[in-house]
């Protein structure tokens, strides 16, 4: 059994469009799956319902063997969600950023864990930094150390180098081998085949709300 495990899950918007069709696939503890495929294959909806954010329309998803529609509360504990867009309070330092996000999960402050994640992510000299006065690929980092704030076991990366420079996306890609290091699984979706490549264990490959493929990565190599 895996630390995810999705089950002929669909989604069809009120609008009818079928974001996903009978997607099946089980997501080990450890391991990075990179979801690949181009905009509008249905990876952020997929993300989503995992995430508990929008409800399938059929299916089941468990996260550490909670069902997300039984038991969503201890389920949404074990995942953390990086967005695609940078959303923080320009005027809030870095640490109390994240000390808020630990508080959202019900979380006590926990200053030892918060300043090593700070630490793993490069973060701890710009602690006390206004949000505003940071980098591109700071900003980025402190929405990691966001996520991880209350200690999940699986972290979800929303094209997490979408509209960024080659350093940048390099950067992104050491913060996530680091992550490995750590033990999180992660989940990242993109649409650059050479950045699946990079960063993945395995790959799952989505068009038109289909799982056509999910291989490890070495041996996707071989199908283009
Ligand atoms: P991706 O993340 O791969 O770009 P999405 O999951 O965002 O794909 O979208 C999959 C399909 O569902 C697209 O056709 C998109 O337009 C549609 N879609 C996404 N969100 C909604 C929504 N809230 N309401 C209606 N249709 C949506
Ligand atoms: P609840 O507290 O209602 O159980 P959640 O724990 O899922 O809900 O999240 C509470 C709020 O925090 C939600 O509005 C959610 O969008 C937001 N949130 C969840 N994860 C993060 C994160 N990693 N970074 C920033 N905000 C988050």
């Amino acid at each position: 059994t895996g630390i995810i495990e999705i089950d002929h899950l669909s989604k069809q918007y009120g609008s009818g469009t079928k974001a996903l069709s009978d997607v099946s696939l089980t997501i080990n503890e450890g391991e990075i799956i990179a979801l690949l495929g181009p905009n509008g294959a249905g990876k952020t909806t997929l993300i989503s319902i995992i995430c508990g954010l929008v409800v399938p329309t059929g299916g089941t998803v468990r996260v550490g063997g909670h069902d997300i529609r039984t038991d969503w509360r201890a389920a949404r504990r074990m995942i953390g969600l990086v967005p695609q867009e940078i959303a923080l309070e320009p005027f809030e330092k870095v640490i109390n950023s994240v000390r808020f996000t630990r508080g959202l999960y019900g979380e006590g402050p926990d200053d030892a864990y918060i300043e090593q994640v700070l630490r793993s992510l490069a973060l701890w000299d710009k602690r006390d930094a206004a949000t505003k006065e940071l980098s591109g690929g700071m900003k980025r980092r402190v929405l990691i150390a966001k996520a991880l704030a209350h200690r999940p076991k699986v972290l979800f990366l929303d094209e997490p180098t979408a509209g960024v420079d080659v350093a940048l996306r390099r950067e992104m890609w050491q913060v996530v081998e680091q992550l490995r290091r750590d033990g999180v699984t992660i989940i990242l979706t993109t649409h650059y085949l050479e950045e699946a490549e990079e960063m993945a264990d395995r790959v799952g490959v989505i068009n038109h709300g289909q799982l056509l493929l999910v291989k490890p990565t070495a041996e996707l190599m071989d199908e283009f």
